[in-house]
């Protein structure tokens, strides 16, 4: 399996400026002519821009350092150092930029056009012809350039999901995205499909192009073996709803649910508020009724859905509700 990495820490500095020239013309018969130092070029800054190519930040290496081009150093006869080159750096769709030693989130990438600007290049140094004032014919002097700034940065990808599918081991989650998948095929192709079997992303409506992610839970991500264990769950912290989905042969649907809801609260309280649909699987089961539904929606703030992700029973009820959701 190939590695995936959704959280490395690297620097990155953007170019210092080059210095300005301390140098005097030479002319014949003048044996010191005026000053010519030409000025530094300014230092390459350090963008950061979206793509949708990457998928994870693999292509990182931790702690490495990420530098955009020094300004060029200025000359005699004024000739000004060239500027250097800007750093522009891919991350994944969905990447925070944050600064590690303040934990600021400096900037969030959510699509593959905007460019971040997060190192500034250093400014040039002035050249000694700058100086020249009625006073200092020949100035001796120039300035250094200014250093380009940088900053210790963690990048952390999340997964920007409309709808997270929440529910314990054998639920149906993957069942139900399959179905899903085959009612709506995907458009994009999201590698963390074949990355992660458990983190499958589809889109069931062109227009709004709705992403479905399947979220292993506390147990399950133990269960999976994969290393990765709770750090998944970060990826739900962006879901703006969430079904729950709870097996018909649960010994105690409500009781699952509050577990279910009681795994997300431990992760993040703010995960309760949330809209949400609880859905009822693997109907195909149990031999039910009207009563049956009713006496079940007492105990829930709102109705649940029924459904049979195996047989695709009331699958099309899912999307209409996904779709008022987001
Ligand atoms: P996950 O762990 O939540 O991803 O659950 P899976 O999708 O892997 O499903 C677990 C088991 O339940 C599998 O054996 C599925 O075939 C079965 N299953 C899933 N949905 C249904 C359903 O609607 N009806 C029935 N009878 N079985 C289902
Ligand atoms: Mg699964």
């Amino acid at each position: 399996m190939a590695k995936f990495t959704d959280k490395i820490r690297i620097r990155v500095k953007a170019g210092h400026g080059g210095a300005g020239a301390v140098s005097y013309r030479r002319e014949k018969y003048v044996e010191f002519g005026g000053p010519d130092g030409g000025d530094g070029g300014k230092g390459g800054n350090l963008y950061f821009i979206g793509s949708r190519r990457h998928s994870n930040l693999s292509y990182f290496l931790p702690e490495k350092l990420y530098a955009a081009q020094r300004g060029g150093t200025g000359a005699g006869r004024n000739k000004n150092g060239s500027d250097g080159d800007d750093l522009i750096i891919k991350v994944p769709v969905g990447t925070e930029i944050i600064d590690s030693d303040t934990g600021d989130v400096l900037e969030d990438v959510v699509d593959d056009e905007t460019t971040h600007l997060i190192c500034e290049g250093g400014v040039g140094g002035k050249g000694n012809t700058f100086f020249k004032t009625s006073t200092n014919q020949t100035p001796k002097f120039s300035q250094p350039g200014e250093e380009g700034t940088g900053f210790n940065i963690t990048l952390n990808l999340k997964l920007i999901a409309d709808v997270g599918l929440v529910g314990l081991p054998n639920a149906g989650k993957s069942t139900l995205l399959a179905a899903l998948t085959a009612a709506h095929p995907k458009i994009g192709d999201y590698p963390f499909t074949t990355l992660i079997p458990n983190l499958g992303v589809i889109s069931i409506d062109r227009q709004k192009d709705i992403k479905i992610a399947d979220i292993p839970g506390i147990i399950e991500g133990a269960h999976m073996g994969l290393g990765l264990g709770l750090s998944f769950l970060r990826h739900i912290e962006r879901v703006k709803t969430i079904i729950y989905l709870i097996a018909i042969d649960s010994e105690d649907i409500h009781h699952t649910y509050e577990l279910l809801r009681e795994e997300l609260k431990c992760y993040d309280e703010k995960l309760l508020d949330k809209p949400s649909v609880i859905v009822i699987n693997k109907a195909d089961m149990v031999d039910f009724d009207e009563h049956y539904i009713d006496e079940l929606s007492k105990t829930f703030k709102s109705r649940p859905l029924f459904i049979s992700a195996k047989t695709k029973y009331n699958i099309q009820s899912v999307i209409d509700n996904i779709k008022n959701l987001v």
